[in-house]
Order: structure tokens, then sequence, then C-alpha cells
């Protein structure tokens, strides 16, 4: 067996240990179908009953209100870039605000302008990505149909440290890199989605939480796959659901109920071990440079710079061969990046701490 590394990566990324070695144990059959759940249909007892269970562990985690339906979708988070705006806008109202922290507000912006009036509230490209607006600096529409942003831009490493103040328009909020890493206020939201893939599971389901009164918006002019309204009428089963996805979804969030006990507890463990790192960078006399503004970093992804670009090769290739992998910055960013999502063990982040001293030292 190949021993497992620390693995840093942005997405798709780590995956708690145990809930890897239970899809491994449960692969070649389940008990009531006795076939994997590749093998069995989404419509059979087995899987509505792992949906719904995936489902009632969200809504338990989140404490999601019961008007608020919960969608597994396909697509990425960047289906949603435009399924927000053909949903949400209309001929009623076609103007939206969108935040931009990031590479992916950025891209969702521009995706949505192909579909309605796009507004700028607040742009963080010019300071090239560093933090995330007070409130007094947005610019809001006095009638916008949503006002949309992004919690954590992976990439940079912007996080919000709470929610942006709206007023009265509807906040949707691209969650994808920092889904259930501490408990938000759902009846903040509209609308709130994570792509699986950095936080809560592997690659090919989306987490939609949407307030049901928004589903009337959804016009049946729509492609039916891109109308929100008619999966959740569907229940996410309109087509083949995502199964496997789904189930390991289900397997994810059992894990932060009944091992983590909860998301106050994962919030908790996740301030410390960004704090670890942080404070090796804020203590390294300008060596490590934070790539974000203190307010505004992030506690999913840590971005920071070394002196000089061959330091940054030599420390990736260092920390490979200590076997700690997938360091290396977004090209656009460079440097590194050390993404300690939800199921990165704390002796990861030790590992990774202890080698940042080291190599520094050096
Ligand atoms: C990864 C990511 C996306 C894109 O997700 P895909 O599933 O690759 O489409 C969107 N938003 C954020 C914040 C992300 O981290």
């Amino acid at each position: 067996m190949i021993q497992r590394a620390y693995n840093f990566s942005a997405g798709p990324a780590v995956l708690p240990a145990t809930v890897l070695a239970r899809v491994q144990q449960e692969m070649m059959a389940l008990p009531g179908p006795r076939a994997s759940i590749l093998e069995i249909s989404h419509r059979s007892p087995t899987f509505k009953e792992i949906i719904g269970a995936a489902e009632a562990n969200i809504r338990k985690l989140m404490s999601v209100p019961e008007n608020y339906s919960v969608l597994f979708l396909q697509g990425g988070g960047r289906l949603q870039f435009s399924m927000i705006p053909m949903n949400l806008l209309g001929e009623q109202q076609n103007r939206a605000d969108y935040i931009t922290t990031g590479s992916w507000g950025k891209q969702a912006a521009t995706e949505a302008a192909k579909h309605g009036e796009i507004h700028i509230a607040w742009d963080g490209s010019e300071a090239n990505y560093i933090q995330a607006p007070k409130d007094e600096q947005l610019d809001l529409s006095p009638d916008s149909g949503y006002v949309y942003y992004v919690s954590n831009e992976t990439i940079e490493g912007v996080q919000f440290p709470r929610e942006p103040a709206v007023k009265n328009s509807t906040l949707v909020c691209d969650a994808s890199s920092d889904f259930m890493h501490k408990p938000i206020d759902v009846s903040r939201y509209g609308l709130v989605y994570a792509c699986a893939q950095k936080n809560i599971g592997p690659a090919g389901v989306t987490v939609v939480i949407i307030r049901n009164d928004l589903l009337d918006r959804s016009s049946d002019k729509l492609p039916i796959y891109m109308n929100y309204k008619q999966h959740a009428d569907a229940g996410s089963l309109m087509n083949t659901a995502p199964t496997f996805a789904i189930y390991v979804v289900r397997l994810v969030t059992d894990w932060l109920l009944n091992d983590l006990g909860g998301l106050e507890k994962m919030y908790s463990q996740n301030q410390a071990k960004a704090a670890m790192l942080y404070d090796v960078i804020d203590q390294s006399d300008g060596y490590y440079v934070g790539h974000a503004e203190k307010e505004s970093r992030s506690l999913m992804n840590i971005a920071f710079h070394l002196p000089s670009d061959e330091l940054t090769q030599k420390f990736l290739a260092a920390a490979d061969e200590k076997n700690m992998t997938a360091l290396a910055g977004h090209r656009s960013v460079g440097g590194i990046r050390a993404s300690i999502y939800n199921a990165m063990p704390l002796e990861g982040v030790e590992a990774l701490r202890d080698f940042m001293l080291e190599f520094r030292n050096a």
C-alpha cells in the first residue's frame, strides 16, 4: 500500500480517512441490494435512503429552516454561475449586484452578464484581490434581484469574516470552498451553494440551499435541467443523480455530525489549524508573506509567498519529500497555497508548520 500524503490540494481535496475506509469496505456490495453504490438505481430504496440521509444531515448540521429546499445538482460550481441569474432574474427584475473579491466571483459576474444587468457593487481586482470589503464600501443598487458574493475565494485565500449586509435584497453566496466549515445563519441567505469537491465530498455534485419563495422566480421557459423549481419538485431526482458523490457527501456529513460533533467544533478546529500557519507567517520577519490582508484571510486556503520563485520551487520539492503534497499556489497568484479544509487532520497542519519553520531556518 502507498502511504497517504498530507494532501493540501485546493480541490478535489482531502477527505476524512475514515470515510475513505468506509467507501472501500462497502465498495463490493451494500447490505440491501448486494451490489455496490456504483451499480444501483437512483430510484432504489437504498439510494433514496442515502440521499434522504445526506439531506437530513445537512439540514441538521446547518439548522436549515423548513422553508428552504436542499438540492443536489450536477455541473459543478460553474453551472451555478448561469443557473442563478437564469432563475432569479427575469422580466420583473433584471438587475443583480456582484461583490467580487477574487477570481471565482469575477467569473460568476461575467457569466451572469449574459442573462441580466450586472452591477459590480465592489471590485477587489485593482488591489489584486487581497481583501473583503466593509459594508460601508458596498455600492448596492436600490432594487437588485439579488446580491452575489463568494464567502471564500479559493485561489486568493480571501474570506469574508461575516456575511455582507445587503439591506432588503436577497443574499446569494458561493460557499464552494468553505461550506460547513462553521455554523452560519441560513435564514440570512436566499441561496447558498457549494460544489462538493472542496469541503464535503468528491467532484460530481453541488449542493444548493434555496429559500422556497425564490423557486417561484424560475420561468417555465428555462431548459428543464436549469430550473431550480423542477429540481425541487423532483426531490433532486429529475434524472440520474450523481449517486456515488451523494453517497460520499452522506458519509462526510455523518462524520461531521458523529465523529466531529457538529459545526461549532469543526469551526474551533479550523480556527486553530489556520492560526498555526498564520502565526508562522506573521512571525517570519517577512520571509513568508501572506497574500490576503489579515482581517480577510481564509481559514481554508492559506496563500503566501516566499522571497523568490527559486525558493518556492525548493520549498515544494522539500515538502514533497516530507510527504506533503499539492502546495503550489494557483498560477494566477503564484507562491504557496495550503488548503486545509475540514478533513485536513491537525497533524497535517502541524507537520506543515514544523516544515515551514525548519525551511526558513535552513
Ligand atoms: C472550485 C470553485 C468553483 C468552481 O467549481 P467547479 O465545480 O469546478 O465548477 C466555484 N467557486 C468556488 C469558490 C470554487 O472554489
